[in-house]
């Protein structure tokens, strides 16, 4: 998607990923011979250098990368890398991210490291209480590295499926609503948020996306949108952020996580915004001016199509069925294969209102493959 927003502004993109029919790579062939895709891993520093030097600017639409190595060639190869290296170093450990915030004076869940061991974690539930969310610091994703923990005879079942891996836990937050906010940040350090937005999650991963949320608190939006840009600019370098948070039955807002990139609740900017969250983020990194966030149309839906097994078919008869529904945009990314509970593309909806919103999403929530009806 990103690719495709810089096919329209003539801008030249290089991309880095395995495969020479990787999704992005199948929207823009290369430019120039200088300009040839890169096949390899994003976190594999020759790969990394390698695209360096083809470019002006480097960006990333994931925060598991080698941080090391973005620091690296932003000093001997002179490209600017958007956002900073030290954004992307501060995001990608979830439990250093909670401490810049909390030392930034943003609100969050209250949260302490944790020893991967049974005495950590009986410890930390004395602490903060059951049930507790225990969260692997890093290379999370989809609520991958995620467990709820309701009772302490179910701490083997955690270590078992936490393995090992680098562990905090954050008090349960019994929210009534997940929003978010997408906020563009220029080199310069100004922010512009996109409207608040709600997010049905299910599993751990991103179901549905409303825009834009409606609360009877005339005043929540603006404080959403107070904290989202407060958040995003305690941290530095350019670029589109996802700002995540939980709203709480009292009206108080907390900050989940931010996402350092486009994410999957700015989906929606592209139909329904005047400047899409990719467009606006090419422009921050570019030092272009920044395109107007407002929403174009009343209302507007997201559907994540999530593999509902090894077979693609079933999406895209799904996605056939979609594109008889009066303001659906059918989104397929192209990915080779397909699995269960893999981002494999989404639908936009846009309307009048939001019951017109309910109406068109209503067939296509029945015949999503998967949803046992
Ligand atoms: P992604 O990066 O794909 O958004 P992730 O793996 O980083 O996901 P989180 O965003 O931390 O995971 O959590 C996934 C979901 O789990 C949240 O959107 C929310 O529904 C739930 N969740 C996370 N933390 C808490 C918490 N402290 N209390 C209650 N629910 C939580
Ligand atoms: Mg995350
Ligand atoms: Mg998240």
């Amino acid at each position: 998607m990103l690719a495709a927003s810089a096919s329209l502004l003539n801008i030249s993109v290089v991309i880095l990923d395995v495969g020479a029919q990787a999704p992005a790579k199948q929207v823009l062939a290369p430019t120039a011979p200088h300009r040839t895709h890169v096949d390899g891993s994003f976190s594999n520093p020759e790969k990394i250098k390698e695209l360096a030097a083809k470019v002006d600017v480097l960006t990333v639409e994931i925060e598991h990368v080698n941080v090391d190595v973005l620091e690296e060639v932003q000093s001997t190869h002179n490209v600017e890398v958007h956002p900073a290296p030290s954004t992307i170093r501060i995001i990608q450990d979830k439990f250093h991210q909670k401490e810049h915030l909390q030392s930034h004076a943003l609100p969050v869940a209250p949260f302490l490291p944790v020893e991967p061991t049974i005495q950590g974690i009986t410890d930390a539930a004395t602490i903060l209480g059951l049930p507790l969310m225990l969260k692997s610091k890093t290379l999370a994703y989809d609520g991958r590295g995620n467990f709820v923990l309701r009772d302490l005879s179910n701490l083997q079942n955690a270590l078992d499926v936490l393995s090992n891996r680098p562990l905090y836990a954050e008090k349960l937050v019994p929210f009534v609503k997940e929003i978010a906010v997408m906020v563009v940040r220029t080199t310069s350090g100004h922010t512009y948020s996109y409207p608040v937005v709600e997010t049905v999650h299910k599993d751990n991963i991103c179901h549905l996306v409303f825009a834009p949320f409606r609360s009877r608190d005339a005043e929540l939006s603006q404080r959403a949108h107070k904290i989202a840009e407060a958040a995003v600019k305690s941290l530095s370098g350019a670029g589109i952020f996802g700002v995540e948070m939980f709203l709480l039955g009292d009206g108080q807002i907390l900050v989940n996580e931010i996402a350092p990139r486009p994410h999957n609740s700015g989906h929606y900017t592209i139909e329904a915004c005047e400047t899409s969250q990719y467009e606006n983020h090419l422009r921050a990194i570019l030092s272009f001016p920044i395109g107007s966030t407002a929403l174009k149309v009343p209302s507007a839906a997201m559907l994540n199509l999530l593999g509902a097994s090894n077979d693609l078919s079933e999406l895209i008869d799904f996605a056939k069925y979609a594109l008889s529904v009066p303001g659906a945009s059918v989104h397929l990314y192209g990915k080779a294969e397909c699995r269960k509970g893999r981002k494999m593309g989404h639908i936009t909806v846009t309307a009048d209102s939001d019951a017109e919103i309910s109406a068109r999403l209503r067939p296509l929530l029945q015949r999503l493959p998967g949803t046992s009806t």
